[in-house]
């Protein structure tokens, strides 16, 4: 089948032509970095992980850009969030943005998110932005008043396209750029000028002065994807108007459509809001990994295709760590079943698989995935397949290694390479190989005091294996573990 992606900006189901037969060109928007990211930030960048997994999986090469916003974005009161973080501590902005930039990409290391290809970093791109605001007015699609530049909407009649929301992206740029003297309310600020209290200006034709919240984006898409592009992904929260502004800027400057497909990922919400470090509802992804593993987060924020928002829910994210843990347990005990199964191959011992459905999960899989990557879907047929795996595990004490190997090759390369839900090292590294036979006999050990109703030895078990990091799950069929945070 072939890959289909929902386009926001047709709002339809398109057939993916990449413009390269081999390379994908991604552009996606970073996160403003004065503060710790959080799962609402994970939400997008997961998603966005996914999309490039899926699409190396079907052959392409992805060039990933994530452009990170580091010259100021988001008001804080008078004072921008970079520049009042900064005083706070006594740094600058720039390091305060360095601080929070690698705190992102441990954050991101630690969910199993892939680098991007180029990590954009916006302060590095200014005089680009202000040769591109140059251009602009040169065009006619902007124009200089005292002491700032602003794109002038009234030429484009399909300005806020993307969002179709025209009154809603007017009204946000009333609201952001306090302007006086623009011409039009719904115009949006190009370049602004400074005092000479922030730290955060650079020179310009218009005076010391600072790039207006959108034009980062286009121009870093620009300088590294050329002037279109295949896909531009980020967060539905972003839609409007800072998508919208940017979209148009770039068409006006380009004269050709920006980027080729519109991804937008739905929000986290917590009791029916958008999590967002404004309203203070957030959770940030190192207190997340304390509480859960990297995988049952991903799980979670995969459990519904990426367009639809999902309620953030810790009793959702303790079946999501239940879940993962049982498919963990599944392949640890495929892969020692593959050990044992190994030494007592005959000559003659058949090396295919000899179950007949085997290939249909990879199928069903991709048909899921090429359906606008429908993760929901995706994880159905891997849970499928580890109940399929377990059922032989347990019946079929003779399944070829060749049954065994196409079971874990699948695990491997859909749960692994594109969910990123499974460690390539599950049962597999030496030391966490010794960990995993010493954690087994311990729960043998423990299982054998259920069965003799010695209740107190068995929970004395459980509280150590607890005590030195091991927690672990009782199901109907058996009881599944995992390491816990450190
Ligand atoms: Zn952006």
């Amino acid at each position: 089948m072939a890959l289909r992606i929902y386009n926001a900006l047709s709002r339809k189901l398109e057939r993916f032509r990449s413009f390269d037969r081999e390379w994908v060109s991604m552009y996606v928007c970073g996160p403003t970095v004065y503060d710790h990211a959080h799962l609402g930030h994970a939400k997008t960048y997961v998603a966005m992980d996914v999309v490039a997994r899926h699409l190396r999986l079907r052959g392409y090469q992805v060039r990933y850009v994530c452009g990170f916003i580091d010259i100021g974005r988001i008001a804080d009161g008078e004072e921008d969030r970079l520049v009042s973080g900064a005083r706070r501590l006594g740094i600058t902005p720039t390091e305060l943005a360095d601080t929070y930039i690698w705190s992102f990409h441990d954050d991101m290391d630690a969910l199993g998110v892939l680098r991007p290809s180029i990590s954009a970093r916006a302060s590095c791109h200014v005089p680009r932005m202000v040769t591109w605001i140059e251009d602009l007015i040169d065009l006619g699609c902007a124009y200089e008043t005292g002491d700032s530049v602003y794109f002038s909407v009234d030429r484009f009649a399909d300005c806020g396209k993307l969002s179709q929301q025209v009154s809603g992206m007017q009204q946000a740029n009333v609201d952001l750029d306090r302007g006086q003297d623009k011409r039009n309310p719904a115009d949006f600020v190009l370049w602004r000028s400074e005092d000479s209290q922030t730290p955060l200006r650079w020179p310009s034709p218009w005076g010391l002065g600072a790039p207006g919240s959108h034009v980062a984006c286009s121009v870093m898409a620009n300088s590294y994807l050329g002037r279109t592009f295949d896909i531009h992904g980020g967060g539905l929260g972003d839609r409007v108007p800072h998508n919208d502004c940017e979209l148009v800027q770039s068409e006006a400057h380009n004269s050709v459509p920006s980027a080729k497909y519109w991804l937008l990922v739905g929000d986290l919400r917590v009791a029916g809001q958008r999590m967002s470090r404004r309203l203070g509802n957030h959770l940030t992804i190192k207190d997340a990994l304390k509480l859960y593993s990297p995988e049952a987060i991903r799980y979670f924020l995969l459990s519904r295709p990426y367009r639809e928002s999902v309620d953030f829910r810790r009793d959702a994210l303790q079946a999501a760590q239940r879940d993962v843990d049982h498919l963990h347990q599944t392949v640890r005990h495929l892969r020692r079943r593959m050990q044992e199964t190994l030494p007592s191959m005959g000559s003659g011992t058949a090396a295919f698989s000899s179950l007949a459905s085997l290939p249909d999960y990879r199928e069903d899989f991709c048909d899921a995935m090429d359906h606008d990557f429908d993760t929901a879907r995706a994880l159905g047929v891997i849970f499928d397949l580890v109940e399929e795996v377990g059922r032989t595990l347990t019946a079929d004490r003779k399944a070829s290694l060749g049954t065994l190997s196409t079971m874990d090759k699948l695990f491997r390369d859909l749960a692994g390479d594109v969910l990123g839900i499974l460690p390539e090292t599950v049962g597999l590294s030496g030391e966490g190989k010794l960990v995993e036979q010493l954690v087994e006999a311990l729960l043998e050990l423990r299982s054998d005091h259920i069965v003799a109703r010695q209740w107190s030895q068995a929970d004395a078990i459980r509280s150590k294996l607890d005590e030195i990091g091991v927690a672990i799950q009782d199901g109907p069929q058996d009881t599944s573990w995992r390491l816990k945070a450190s």
